[in-house]
């Protein structure tokens, strides 16, 4: 018997293979980024393949050669589509490379950032900073690096609840609250704010849903007069949600005129940022989202618009010790100490749900040092000027229509050839998008303003070039005409 095979570990048996391994693997990744642009869009996973993954939990080892090889050929093959130029479903980012090897480098070190004496937690600290400073928020406000924008928005929301609800909700729990609290935002709010006002125990009866304007930016006099008649209903007010960006359109709230009313009402004003925060990045577009400085805390997502690998969102809480007084739980066998590995006052356990958390902020902190956050700035003011721009091909096209005004880099639009009704018109731009993705050309999403399907781009892609929309305004008015020709002929 030789040593390796006496001391059975995880490690390779051989690291000069599993070096030569993992040059190949990142030679093969980099052509796969490299060469995005020649392969489809999206394309379904073929039901062999998919057969592949109904087999049983493997007991015996088959190596790291041949467990490669069928991730080349099942796996690698069949992306969601976001990495690509054409991809604009959803709100998504692309990655960066660099990013994509910091999170390997992440793995390699593999730190848990619960808490504890090491240098991964200067990283998270730096990261959070770094967003306090985008944004505005003073140095010593609180922040955490989480999965993504719906965590951040429920632990925003929670600390908005242990904070304004008048008693003390983590020992009594909701079931003495003496009064129903009640949340508000604009009905064009995310569902993830839905989910933690559910979750938080408020209750989704108790989260006022408040009208929109033409713009789909919250009806501030329809606000007023829902907290007002709350009031008076005996319920007791403490948070609004604003949305910076809301993800149907882009519509972004008043921001100062939310910040004056929730400071006039003593309510906590949250802001949902999961796409527009980072847009201050961007000079000519800053001025729009004035106000998001005087949130009391802020959700914002480093995967959509600024690209990080998933997952990678952050939430900032202005008032640290709100912030710890809502998470902070410190049994004997977690206590912080003075000296050795478990030193250090900043746990970011203390700030959150989860206590093991993975190093999420080295990707984060490597892309944004390779680049600065001045060419994420340019990157998201190009995607607003795409958004314009395949607005205007699509004003000019008299086949094609905008259904909403163009928020931030959101455009829905259908193709409308006369002729049709809303219910004509729905399934066929429903069946324009399916064609899309099925022909593998772009990735379009999809939602419904006022009854009317709409084709909705949301362009958070650093890859986009112009000759992309040219592409997507083509295709959508060549299938919608043989569709049409179809339906007719
Ligand atoms: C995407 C999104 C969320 C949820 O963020 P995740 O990162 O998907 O969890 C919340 N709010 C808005 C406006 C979003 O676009």
């Amino acid at each position: 018997m030789n040593s390796n095979e006496q001391y059975e570990t995880l490690d390779p048996t051989n690291w000069d293979e599993m070096r030569s391994l993992a040059h190949r693997i990142v030679d093969d990744a980099m052509t796969y980024l490299e060469t995005v642009r020649e392969r489809p869009v999206w394309q379904p996973v073929p039901e062999e393949v998919a057969a592949r993954f109904d087999e049983q939990a493997p007991h015996e080892p088959a190596g790291a050669d041949v467990t490669y090889q069928e991730f080349l050929e099942n796996i690698f093959p069949y992306p969601m589509g976001n990495i690509h130029p054409r991809f604009w479903a959803w709100y998504m980012g692309n990655g960066t490379v660099f990013g994509a090897l910091g999170e390997f480098l992440a793995a390699v070190m593999n730190p848990n950032l619960g808490g504890g004496n090491h240098v991964a937690s200067l990283v998270e600290g730096q990261v959070v900073n770094w967003m306090k400073e985008v944004l505005g928020f003073p140095r010593d406000a609180s922040g955490l690096l989480v999965s993504g924008g719906s965590m951040a928005n429920f632990v925003g929301i929670a600390v908005a609840r242990n904070t304004k609800a008048g008693f003390n909700v983590r020992e009594m729990g909701m079931q003495a609250a003496p009064q129903p609290l009640t949340v508000y935002a604009s009905t064009e709010v995310h569902t993830c704010n839905h989910k933690a006002v559910e979750q938080l125990g408020i209750g989704s009866k108790y989260f006022r849903k408040i009208p929109v304007n033409d713009d789909y930016t919250i009806d501030l006099d329809a606000l007023v007069q829902a907290i007002a008649a709350d009031r008076e209903a005996g319920c007791r007010p403490i948070c609004v949600i604003g949305s910076a960006g809301t993800i149907n359109t882009g519509a972004i709230d008043d921001l100062n005129a939310l910040a004056d009313l929730c400071k006039r009402e003593d309510l906590w004003f949250h802001i949902d940022g999961a796409i527009g925060a980072v847009a201050v990045l961007a000079e000519n577009i800053k001025p729009q989202l004035s106000g998001i400085e005087r949130a009391d805390s802020i959700a914002l997502d480093l995967h959509k618009w600024m690209h990080m690998p998933f997952e990678a969102g952050c939430i900032l809480v202005r008032h640290d010790d709100a912030h710890r007084r809502t998470f902070s739980l410190t049994p004997d066998y977690l206590a912080h100490e003075s000296r050795g590995l478990a030193a250090g006052q900043l746990w970011f356990s203390d700030y959150g749900l989860q206590l093991s958390r993975q190093f999420r902020a080295l990707k984060v902190w490597m892309s944004i040092k390779e680049h600065g956050l001045d060419r994420f700035g340019r990157m998201i003011a190009r995607n607003v000027e795409q958004a314009h721009y395949f607005g205007r091909l699509v004003e000019n096209d008299p086949s094609l229509e905008l259904l909403a005004p163009i928020g931030l880099d959101i455009v829905c639009f259908r193709f409308n050839p006369g002729g049709m009704d809303d219910e004509q018109l729905n399934a066929l731009n429903k069946e324009i998008l399916m064609q899309l993705h099925e022909q593998g050309i772009a990735a379009p999403s999809y939602t419904t303003l006022q009854g009317r399907y709409c084709l909705r781009i949301a362009i958070s892609n650093h890859r986009s070039i112009q000759e992309d929309f040219d592409v997507l305004a083509r295709e959508v008015v060549r299938i919608g005409r043989e569709l049409v020709a179809q339906y007719t002929g």
